[in-house]
């Protein structure tokens, strides 16, 4: 049977763990799984390109588990009521093909999207830093605030979206924590002024300038989350050139990251390679470090991974008929064979022409 686990589930179990514990185991599961990446079937998405948004199918797998991932980007969802991202993840063995486990994703695509950005910032924004602006504060910000909150100690965060309603939400959800200050900024060039990290959120289909290369103070890391698609993107292309730019798997990001506006051989380093030690992360206090980040099948496997865990170990969810089980494997007719009334009860009966 196939665990079926659905909204209310992860609710349950991500309430229960607390999310920001939940952020970060699930970020040594992607960090485990990004030091094993020569171990890893890996590709670009497959990418549907559809007026106002995108469709996407990202598989990954190992040599006992293949993952993949339904998820959608329409910016223009807001406007109707509906989520801009939306999605469905699949875990299944590789050995025989079966599916293991069906989930909601969405929610989990927030969780596993600000665990990547907080493990790279671990090792890309200077240890000192204290203070985060976070531009665009819709669906995916207070994941990313607790994200940073949990694994950096991040307190202090400066908030700008064009949407007031969006900042005062997020301001609204977190009021609980007590520890952590949010200082509403009237632009994006003042909320990035004097941070120590600046994450980029926001969505349009567009090539925008959120942060422009006079925003950019020495030593900021650059978490640039939204810039996801072709034809997307949010920072100034000079702003990629004034730093070290890190992304999760090149050949994707040369299609969807912001380094889509810069020549095929900029130079970028992949993220396992500073994760495994390979290569530097950070080099001195004064470098601008950024994560042209776009989201890889690799991070939607380690989180599907955990939920499997975490989600047996707590049985968790449904066992859902997804699959036909007949007794003979090569009988799968049965399934559909008319049902014919008798004296003695029913009857399933072949009929033949
Ligand atoms: P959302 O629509 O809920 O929120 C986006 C926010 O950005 C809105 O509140 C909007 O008002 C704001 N915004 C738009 N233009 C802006 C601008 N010029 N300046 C300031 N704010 C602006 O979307 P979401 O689910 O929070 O996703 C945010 C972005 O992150 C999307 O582009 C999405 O595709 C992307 N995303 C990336 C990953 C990844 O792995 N890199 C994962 C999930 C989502």
């Amino acid at each position: 049977m196939t665990r079926y686990i659905d909204v209310s589930d992860v609710r349950k179990l991500v309430t229960s763990i607390g999310v920001e514990a939940f952020i970060t185991t699930m970020a040594d599961y992607i960090r485990s799984d990004y030091l094993r990446w020569n171990e890893f079937e890996k590709s670009a998405r497959v990418a549907n390109h559809v007026p106002g948004g995108v469709i996407e199918l990202m598989p990954a797998s190992d040599s006992t588990l293949y993952g993949f991932k339904y998820v959608n980007g329409h910016p223009k969802n807001t406007h109707v009521n509906m989520l801009t991202v939306m999605a469905f993840g699949v875990l299944a063995e590789v050995d025989s093909g079966f599916p293991v486990l069906f989930s909601e994703f969405t929610i989990m695509t927030a969780l596993r999207t600000a665990a990547t950005s907080a493990l790279v910032a671990k090792v890309l924004a200077r240890p000192d830093s204290r203070s985060m602006a976070l531009i665009g504060n819709g669906a995916q910000s207070e994941f990313q605030v607790l994200a940073f909150k949990a694994m950096l100690g991040i307190k202090e965060f400066r908030l700008f979206d064009i949407d007031p309603a969006a900042t005062e939400k997020l301001i609204r959800n977190l009021s609980g924590f007590e520890d952590l200050t949010f200082i509403r900024a009237g632009s994006a060039a003042e909320a990035a002024r004097g941070a120590d990290i600046v994450t980029t959120a926001t969505a349009d289909k567009t090539n925008a300038t959120i942060l422009a290369p006079d925003m950019i103070e020495p030593g900021m890391h650059i978490n640039a989350v939204g810039g996801d698609c072709p034809g997307k993107t949010e920072l100034h292309a000079d702003v990629l050139k004034c730093g070290r730019v890190i992304v999760e798997f090149e050949p994707q990001t040369r299609i969807e990251g912001d380094i889509q506006q810069l020549p095929a051989d900029f130079p970028v380093i992949e993220l396992w390679r500073v994760l495994s030690g390979e290569v530097a992360g950070r080099q001195d206090a004064a470098q601008v470090t950024v994560f042209d980040s776009v989201g890889f099948a690799l991070e939607d496997f380690s989180a599907l991974r955990y939920l499997r865990d975490v989600t047996d170990a707590r049985n968790i969810g449904e066992h859902i008929d997804l699959i036909p089980a007949p007794a003979d494997p090569k009988d799968l007719y049965q399934f559909v064979a008319p049902v014919l009334e008798t004296a003695a009860g029913q009857l399933r009966v072949a009929l033949t022409a």
